[in-house]
């Protein structure tokens, strides 16, 4: 346990990253206390995983603010009025902010 509360950091990384090693210890405790006190290197497949699921929450939380939003439509953009083009508009993609966007006005066709 004082490993654990000395490493703290560590130990959770260790833990987390585990699945990722391909590899079947005798025992999983003495490869975590070694790796722990060793701080061993954590696979590749661990950073992927970790890439991933950041941009993952980057996604999520883009989405979460696009389906907030009452301006724009469900994939965060606008048809919005323009000089270039006064037929068909041009597509905006929506800042969600109010203040911004009241600067545009919709094009509806
Ligand atoms: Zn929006």
């Amino acid at each position: 346990m004082q490993l654990v509360r000395e490493n703290l950091a560590e130990t959770l990384k260790q833990l987390d990253a585990f699945p990722f090693r391909e590899i079947t210890p005798k025992s999983k405790a003495g490869f975590l206390i070694g790796a722990i006190e060793q701080k061993y290197s954590l696979p590749e497949t661990y950073y992927a995983h970790l890439r991933e699921r950041e941009a993952a929450e980057i996604y999520a939380k883009r989405q979460k603010r696009i389906d907030d939003c009452s301006i724009c439509d469900n994939r965060g953009y606008r048809n919005v009025k323009s000089e270039r083009d006064i037929y068909f508009g041009v597509m905006h993609e929506c800042t969600h902010n109010t203040e911004i966007e009241s600067q545009f006005e919709d094009h509806k066709i």
